[in-house]
């Protein structure tokens, strides 16, 4: 079956129309929602659906052909399970800590595949780098020092790329990290300095990395700002003391969360990096591997929210369902993670697909505070107690980038169906 319209007259968020369902419940992972949520054996929990993982991989490879490699950025979901798939689906690993580095280690991906990037990287979690093998992303001259240092006690010769703050800044990024004063990357008219020392000290340094902003949407800007990473990372390899064999490019591939956001031009994305690697690339640095490094967009459509209806009620004429998750455990549904105009993410009764008598609702979770409100003021049908209220667009920036603890509240389950 597919899934039915519960409000006739409105629009399906795309990602309710893609989901299938089985008589009045939603299907996760091949799963009906009811016999997951017995299998899991508690709510709330989150849903990772490891077809969709695999398809997207899929997708993304098709478009960017063999020309580009294609990283994971494990912050977006380390979930061990679900890093250990996409070890086995991508090229590389990209950590941003070393408790994400020892998951990405744990999965028997090559050091040599996976990138540690992110500011303020302890002297502990430098030397652990250094030890591991994995390649070390420069966000200061601070760093580059550290590494040599760990490199020197342990007598590794450390693996490095510079990080790089270019000196554009990437519209239409949700999350933008690149231009201007920033804390990361070097400033890329410093990094010619930068580059001079490190070519007295040993390090093998293999190239450069520049990531612009996260969660954008427009293709044009995307393949616009990897043209000019692309003119940047060549005008810097000239001061490079060795041959360049990286270049990270970035990502920032969004998804789209609200009504009017529109999917990324995949196909698009990729013609003009090809372009970018055949004509700009290829001929000025040939010895160099393209990567990109996508996070939310490899995971983020994949996973859901899946929490149960405690209490219905209708306060002064507004109907409340009163679920036992929240903010807690998926503070980006709660419009407090980096939005500035609050939106609702999609979200269904995922055992009531079905069902005909829409009303309004808003769901909230069980903090006792008003930021915890999970949609406002939406159509849905008409729920009750020991419903499964469903937060979609849940596989990325979801529970590890949630403040569990608030409310002292257990943390949920995650399963990689
Ligand atoms: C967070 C991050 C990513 C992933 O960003 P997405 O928007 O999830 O794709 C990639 N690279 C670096 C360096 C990051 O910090």
């Amino acid at each position: 079956m597919t899934a039915q319209v519960f409000a006739p007259a409105a629009t399906p968020h795309p990602a309710v129309a893609a989901l299938p369902v089985s008589g009045d419940e939603v299907v996760v992972g091949g799963v009906t929602l009811g016999r997951l949520a017995a299998r899991v054996g508690s709510t709330p929990f989150f849903a990772y659906d490891r077809q969709r993982i695999t398809d997207r991989v899929h997708e993304v490879r098709t478009a960017l052909g063999d020309a580009v490699r294609l990283g994971y950025a494990v912050k977006a979901n380390p979930m061990p399970a679900v890093v250990q798939h996409l070890a086995g689906l991508v090229d590389a690993l990209d950590v941003a800590s070393a408790q994400e580095m020892r998951t990405a280690l744990d999965t028997g991906t090559d050091p040599a595949h996976i990138s540690f990037a992110g500011p303020g990287k302890t002297p502990e979690e430098i030397r652990s780098a250094v030890a591991a093998g994995v390649l070390i992303e420069l966000e200061s001259e601070t760093e580059a020092r550290r590494v040599v240092t760990a490199g020197n006690e342990l007598g590794i010769v450390p693996r490095v790329a510079v990080r790089v703050n270019p000196d554009f800044a990437v519209r239409g990024s949700g999350m933008r990290m690149s231009g201007g004063p920033q804390q990361f990357g070097v400033d890329a008219e410093q990094v010619p300095d930068l580059l001079r020392y490190l070519s007295t000290t040993g390090v093998d340094m293999v190239g450069f990395h520049v990531f612009a902003g996260s969660q954008n949407l427009d293709a044009e800007l995307i393949a616009h700002a990897q043209g000019a990473t692309a003119d940047l990372v060549i005008a810097l390899a000239e001061h490079s003391p060795s041959t360049v064999r990286y270049v990270n490019l970035g990502g920032g591939l969004g998804i789209p969360y609200f009504p009017k956001d529109r999917p990324v031009d995949l196909g698009r994305v990729g013609e003009s990096l090809a372009a970018v690697v055949g004509d700009r690339i290829g001929p000025a640095l040939p010895d160099a591997d393209v990567h990109i490094e996508l996070g939310r967009y490899l995971v983020g459509e994949a996973g859901c929210y899946v929490t149960r209806v405690i209490d219905r009620k209708v306060s002064r004429g507004r109907t409340y369902l009163v679920v036992d998750g929240g903010m807690h455990h998926q503070l980006a549904a709660s419009g407090n993670l980096g939005q500035v105009i609050r939106r609702n993410y999609p979200v269904l009764v995922g055992n009531r697909m079905a069902a005909h008598d829409v009303e309004q609702v808003t769901v909230v979770g069980c903090l006792c505070t008003p930021l915890d409100l999970l949609a406002d003021d939406v159509p849905l049908p008409r729920a009750e107690p020991g419903d499964l209220v469903v937060v979609l667009q849940a596989g990325a920036y979801g529970l590890t980038a949630s403040p569990t603890a608030f409310l002292s509240h257990s943390a949920p389950a995650e399963v990689l169906v």
